[in-house]
C-alpha cells in the first residue's frame, strides 16, 4: 500500500547543507512507491537568530567569552529547552538554571535567566508558526530526524502533530540514539515511558527500519535492526539523496555520503554503534552520484557527511580528476600515517577539489592517543597536518580536554604541539570530554553520575552524565578547555562561529599557504 510520509529536520544542526538523512530516506521510500515530503525547520533564519541571541546573552552576561567555544553554552541551552518543552513553570526553570550555571562556570542572575527565557519562548512560538503552515492530517506518519542538539525541538514537533493530527503516527529517529539515548540507557527509557505521544523510536539505519514500519512489517514501538532480523543495509542499495523539497539557495553546499560507519573504534566515539559494520561506496558510484547532484541542483560544493574519507579519498579523487568533475569538497579525515606518507597523493586530493578536511586530532600526547585507541601517533599527526597545509587544504582540528586519564603533562605536550604546528592549523576547536553511559565504545568501562542537581533533573527528565570520580574532574576539564582555547587565540588560530570570523580565517590561510584555493 502506498503511504504518505512527512520527514522533518528540527533545529539545531549546522545549517550549511540540506538534511542528508531524511533526503536519503525520501529517495529510498519513493523508489518503493511511497510519497515523502521533507521539511527543514533548521533552515529558518529567525530560528537561528534567536539561537544566536541566546548565546550572545550567555556570552556577554554570564562570563563566557568567545574564546572558549560553545560546548557549555549548548549544554546549558539543552537543559533550558527540555525544561520548557516539558511544561515546567518559569520560576522553577529559573531557580534550577541559577543553581546549575556555576557548574559551567557561568555567572547568571535572575535578570539574565529572564532574558534567556524570553528567547526560548519566542523560539518555540516561531517553531509553532512554521508548523502551522502544514496540514499534518494528510500524512500516515510524521518522523523527525533527531540529534542531541535537536531532541527538545523534535519532541515539541511530535507533540504538536499529536495535537493537530492525532491519527497520524509520530516517529523519532536519528543520531541521538547513538549516544545520549543509546540502547540500554536511562535516557532512552525516559523517552519511552514519559513521552506517550511518540509512537515509534527508530534506532539505527532508517532505510530498512522505517520502510519496515511503513509497510507494516514491523509494529514494535522501539525499533532496532533486531525487529527485522537482518544485518546492515548494503550500501549499493542506497540511492542518492533527493533534495527536491528544499529551497537550495538557503545552503552553502550539497552533501553526500561516501560510506557508513567507521573501520576504527576510538574509545569515546559512537559512530560504529549508530551504523554497525563499515561499508563504502565504489569510487565510480560515488562520483556518479556527485555529478548527478551537480547536474540536478546546480551547486558544485559538497560536504562529505560520513565519518572519514580515508578509505575512499584515493579512488574518489582519481575519478573526479578523470571525469573533470570540477567540484569542491570537504569532509572528515583521520590524521594518520596514510595521510602524510606520500605528498603527491595529497596534491592530487587538492587538485580534485578537496579544499578542507576536519581532523579529530583530540590530543597530541602519545600516551593519551593510546588510551583513546586512536591508532595514530603525534608523529603521524604532525606529518599529516604539514602535508595537507603544504597543499593549501584547510585543516579544521578538533581536540578533547579532560579525557579520563589525561595528565598535566599530556596537556603540556598538546599545547607544545599546537604551538609548533600553528601555521598548519586552519582552525582549532576544543571540547570538554563528553560521556554517555551507553553508546560510546568505552561507555561501560566507567560508572556514570548525573550532572544535574535533582531539581533540574526533575524538569529536564533527560539527564546529562559524567564519569563518576573522573580524573581530571569537571572543573579541571573546563580549565583545560580555556587554557588551550586561550593558547589558540594568542597564536592567531581561529575558531569560526561567524561570517566575519570566517573571512578573517580565510585571509590568514591564504596568506600562509599560496597553494590554497579561494573558495568563499
Ligand atoms: S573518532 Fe573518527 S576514526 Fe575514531 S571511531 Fe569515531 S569516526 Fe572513527
Amino acid at each position: 500500500m502506498r503511504r504518505n510520509v512527512c520527514l522533518i529536520r528540527p533545529p539545531f544542526f549546522t545549517p550549511w547543507s540540506p538534511p542528508l538523512g531524511i533526503s536519503l530516506l525520501k529517495s529510498f521510500l519513493e523508489q518503493r512507491g511511497h510519497a515523502v515530503t521533507c521539511i527543514d525547520l533548521n533552515a529558518d533564519s529567525q530560528v537561528w537568530n534567536l539561537h544566536r541571541r541566546y548565546f550572545d546573552i550567555l556570552q556577554t552576561q554570564a562570563g563566557n567569552g568567545e574564546v572558549e567555544g560553545h560546548s557549555k553554552l549548548w549544554l546549558f541551552l539543552y537543559a533550558h529547552l527540555h525544561s520548557f518543552v516539558n511544561g515546567a513553570q518559569e520560576q522553577a526553570i529559573s531557580r534550577a538554571l541559577l543553581s546549575h550555571a556555576p557548574r559551567y562556570d557561568l555567572r547568571c542572575d535572575e535578570r539574565t535567566i529572564k532574558l534567556l527565557a524570553e528567547v526560548v519562548e519566542r523560539l518555540f512560538a516561531r517553531l509553532r508558526e512554521l508548523l502551522d503552515r502544514y496540514d499534518f492530517t494528510q500524512y500516515w506518519a510524521v518522523g523527525t530526524s533527531t540529534y542531541s542538539t535537536s531532541l527538545a525541538p523534535s519532541l515539541f514537533v511530535l507533540r504538536y502533530v499529536s495535537e493537530v493530527a492525532p491519527q497520524t503516527r509520530r516517529i523519532i529517529g536519528g543520531g541521538v540514539f547513538a549516544d545520549d539515548l543509546a540502547l540500554g540507557s536511562e535516557n532512552l527509557n525516559t523517552l519511552m515511558t514519559r513521552y506517550p505521544f511518540v509512537d515509534h523510536a527508530v534506532l539505527g539505519e532508517g532505510e530498512l527500519l522505517l520502510t519496515g514500519l511503513v509497510e507494516d512489517k514491523i509494529t514494535d514501538r522501539l525499533i532496532t535492526i533486531k525487529s527485522l532480523g537482518k544485518t546492515a543495509l548494503d550500501i549499493k542499495d542506497v540511492p542518492g539523496p533527493d533534495f527536491g523539497d528544499f529551497n537550495l539557495d538557503a545552503y552553502f553546499h550539497l552533501t553526500v555520503e561516501g560510506g557508513r560507519s567507521c573501520p576504527f573504534q576510538c574509545s569515546f566515539c559512537s559512530e560504529t554503534i549508530q551504523w554497525g559494520t563499515y561499508r563504502k561506496k565504489s569510487a565510480e558510484g560515488l562520483t556518479e552520484q556527485v555529478l548527478s547532484l551537480v547536474n540536478q541542483y546546480g551547486n558544485n560544493h559538497f560536504f562529505m557527511a560520513d565519518s572519514l574519507m580515508n578509505p575512499y579519498i584515493e579512488g574518489f579523487s582519481k575519478q573526479l580528476l578523470e571525469r573533470n568533475a570540477g567540484i569542491l569538497y570537504d569532509g572528515y579525515l583521520r590524521a594518520d600515517a596514510f595521510v602524510g606518507a606520500i605528498p603527491e597523493r595529497v596534491n592530487r586530493w587538492a587538485k580534485s577539489g578537496c579544499f578542507r578536511v576536519r581532523l579529530g586530532v583530540e590530543t597530541a600526547a602519545e600516551h593519551l592517543l593510546e588510551v583513546m585507541d586512536k591508532k595514530t601517533t603525534p608523529k603521524h599527526i604532525s606529518k599529516a597536518l604539514n602535508t595537507l597545509a603544504a597543499e593549501g587544504i584547510r585543516t579544521t582540528t578538533y581536540w578533547i580536554a579532560g579525557h579520563p586519564g589525561e595528565t598535566e603533562e599530556d596537556v603540556r605536550e598538546t599545547m607544545e604541539f599546537i604551538k609548533e604546528h600553528r601555521d598548519s592549523i586552519y582552525e582549532l576547536e576544543i571540547h570538554p570530554f563528553f560521556y554517555a553511559p551507553y553508546g560510546q565504545v568505552a561507555s561501560r568501562l566507567y560508572q556514570a553520575v548525573c550532572v544535574y542537581p535533582d531539581e533540574l533533573a526533575e524538569l529536564t527528565r533527560f539527564r546529562e552524565w559524567d564519569v563518576r570520580d573522573c580524573n581530571p574532574n569537571r572543573a579541571e576539564r573546563y580549565r583545560r578547555v580555556r587554557l588551550v582555547s586561550e593558547l589558540a587565540q594568542s597564536l592567531g588560530i581561529p575558531n569560526i562561529y561567524s561570517m566575519a570570523q570566517r573571512d578573517k580565517a580565510e585571509a590568514r590561510w591564504l596568506s600562509l599557504h599560496s597553494s590554497a584555493t579561494e573558495v568563499y
